[in-house]
């Protein structure tokens, strides 16, 4: 059983900030994460798109958002727990006082104070297509949910199944270095960006991609690694078998809330509520930072989450010190920052 100042659920952006936040006041934190690395949505979805409204970085693609934020918190101990996902929170008495006991799916227990629930939208599953049969068979193999590579579609045939933002982001940006390219959706109708939609539909008039609507897929060929797939017109019926390498279905996650609704945390909806002064829900010592959380004009943003995550730290540090005041101070004078980042006078 391992005891820390906080034990952060999520390894995602804001959870990696909250070990910087925590690491300025002198307190430890784990963080442990489902996934097989850190830096949730944007290592996992779009590692390679660009993000402009980080402040002070004008540009940065998300993977490289993940390592700034993983070269932040280097000066600062703290373990990471990856492949595993904390199913259950339970208050215990330790050392006559109380303290949350976490579990997770590996059977590894944490006593902690502070609980952070830095979750995003929960453990996130990319949606398969629902009518074919276990199309995971070729995972890896041309089936993906998620483009983590460019280089990986270079010189292939490429069809990118679905109708929002992800689909028409990743049309627009594969175009360029796909062999031949396929958008193929349900019907002639978007969700995405409307500038994005005019971008692809350029592309189709210049004859660069191939818009399929209203197609669906209905079967993928080839032994052990895609080769061609089917695809069902709507209108007509008809079965069309085209030549393949990378089928990307970009149908949204399936945001599970999984275990953390079993939590009895108050929610609203598939969020849970805290409040603004110091992110804390309903329950003393947990707190709900990030895309996970809600209150009046919550945005989900990144830098709304870093706010949120500060003064959570500050609160958590008033829980393991009670009496005492929080040493705040800016990092500009903080010497023992300094000293760690071998910063000279
Ligand atoms: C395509 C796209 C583009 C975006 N562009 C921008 C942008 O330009 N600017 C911006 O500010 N924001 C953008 N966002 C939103 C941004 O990515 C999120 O606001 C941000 O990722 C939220 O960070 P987070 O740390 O709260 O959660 P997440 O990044 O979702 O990370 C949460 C982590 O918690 C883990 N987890 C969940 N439940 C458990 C559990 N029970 N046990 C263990 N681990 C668990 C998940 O696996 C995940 O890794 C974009 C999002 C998408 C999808």
């Amino acid at each position: 059983m391992k005891k820390i100042d906080i034990l952060v659920i999520g390894a995602g952006p804001v959870g990696l900030f909250t070990v910087f936040e925590a690491g300025l006041l002198g307190l430890k934190c784990i963080l442990i994460d489902n996934l097989d690395k850190p830096g949730g949505q944007c290592a996992e979805l779009y590692p390679e798109k660009p993000i402009y409204d980080i402040p002070g970085v004008p540009f940065q693609t998300a993977q490289e958002h993940v390592d700034a934020l993983i070269e932040q918190i280097k000066p600062f101990d703290y373990d990471i727990y990856l492949n595993e996902r904390v199913d259950s929170i339970q208050e215990v008495n330790h050392e006559d006082e109380k303290y949350w006991e976490v579990t997770t799916t590996e059977d590894n227990k944490f006593l902690s104070k502070n609980i952070f629930i830095a979750a995003g939208a929960g453990s996130f599953e990319p949606r398969r297509p629902p009518n074919i049969d276990n199309p995971d068979q070729y995972l890896n193999n041309g089936v993906t949910y998620a483009v983590k590579s460019i280089d990986q579609y270079k010189d292939k045939n490429v069809f990118i199944f679905g109708g929002g933002d992800s689909a028409l982001d990743w049309t627009v940006e594969l175009s360029n270095v796909a062999k031949s390219l396929s958008l193929v959706h349900r019907r002639d109708a978007f969700r995405g960006a409307q500038h994005t939609e005019e971008m692809m539909r350029n592309l189709v008039k210049e004859n660069k991609i191939k818009l399929l609507t209203p197609y669906l897929i209905d079967s993928i060929l080839g032994d052990k690694k895609v080769s061609h797939v089917s695809l069902k017109n709507f209108e007509t019926n008809e079965i069309e078998t085209h030549e393949a390498d990378e089928l990307i279905f970009l149908f949204g996650l399936n945001k599970k809330l999984g275990p953390i609704l079993d939590w009895e945390i108050d929610l609203n909806g598939k969020k849970i509520s805290v409040n603004t002064e110091n992110f804390q829900t309903s329950k003393d010592g947990i707190f709900a930072v990030g895309d996970i959380n809600d209150y009046p004009g919550k945005l989900d943003l990144i830098l709304s989450g870093f706010h949120e995550t500060t003064l959570a730290v500050q609160e958590a540090y008033k829980r393991i010190n009670p009496g005492e005041r929080v040493p705040f101070g800016y990092t500009t004078s903080n010497s023992k920052l300094q000293e760690k980042l071998g910063v000279k006078k």
